[in-house]
């Protein structure tokens, strides 16, 4: 089975999140459990969380397709270790907030080493941040999302997901998610079925699909290998169809949650239905 939806509006209180979804028609869906561009946060209140769980259960959505995003803040490879503190504690905290809503994944991106540090180092840097936020938390997966390898953004090579994976402790609590957009944009063709055989094929080599957990299905605006992150609605990037046709159509891709992040929110039911009509 399929589950898709898009990364819906917490505004008001996480609780209303699963309500959006509902109203466009997704099984699936990813929000923010906090402000994603402050670092203070008010911690969930009782009445949310319970709120949350009841709506939840209300529309259907099971909590193991409900794949939350981080902040933009955090940078768990941060260079300096102050800032880097801050980030872990920051990213500790989220996992607590999906503890507390009932969620098994936290979906982020891996970190920026911002020309001060190797790219090897702050990998280094992230996959220590994974292992104490584990420590501190039980049963939510830690979901690294693959980018665009835009400024000095790590985690653009499958190869960089696949070194954080390497020194992470509990391989059982850590996971990958793919943007086709970012794919795309690092430089992985997904235009052609072919193109998906070889850029899918390199990904199951190198990372394995044991370890996907999640999908953000996107267009792009840039071009391939561009490594700027812009994203398009579906159809009308530099994507196309085919490989939403393709994931679609593959078992590979059955049972996670795929979240639209497209930028036109009120096309999110057509894609929704579009992408389940791609289905032979
Ligand atoms: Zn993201
Ligand atoms: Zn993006």
């Amino acid at each position: 089975m399929k589950y898709i939806g898009a990364h819906v509006s917490a505004s008001g209180g996480v609780e209303n999140a699963p309500l959006n979804a509902q109203a466009i028609g997704a099984s699936a869906f990813a929000l923010f459990t906090k402000n994603q561009r402050q670092w203070q946060a008010r911690p969930l209140s009782r009445e949310s969380i319970q709120a949350f769980r009841e709506n939840l259960e209300r529309v259907g959505i099971a909590a193991a397709h409900v794949l939350p995003h981080d902040s933009y803040l955090i940078n768990l490879g941060h260079p300096d270790n102050d800032a880097l503190e801050k980030s872990r504690n920051a990213f500790i905290d989220e996992m607590q907030r999906c503890e507390q809503l009932g969620l098994q994944l936290l979906n982020f991106h891996p970190g920026s080493h911002l020309n001060r540090i190797s790219e090897e180092e702050s990998l280094t840097r992230v996959a220590e941040s994974i292992n104490l936020a584990l420590k501190q938390t039980s049963g939510v997966i830690a979901v690294i999302e693959n980018t665009a390898g835009q400024g000095s953004n790590l985690g653009y090579r499958f190869e960089h997901l696949a070194a954080i994976i390497d020194l992470v402790e509990d391989k059982s609590r850590v996971g990958v998610c793919l943007d086709t957009c970012h794919t795309f944009s690092a430089g992985y063709d997904l235009r052609t079925p072919e193109a998906c055989d070889q850029t899918f094929g390199a990904f199951a080599e190198i990372i394995g699909f044991d370890y996907l957990r999640g999908m953000h299905l996107n267009d792009s605006k840039p071009d391939l290998g561009a490594r700027v992150d812009r994203h398009e609605s579906l159809g009308k990037g530099k994507l196309g169809w085919e490989v939403f046709r393709y994931i679609m159509n593959d078992p590979r891709f059955d049972d996670i949650p795929m979240v639209l992040e497209t930028i036109d929110d009120t096309l999110w039911p057509e894609e929704i239905r579009h992408l389940y009509a791609l289905q032979h």
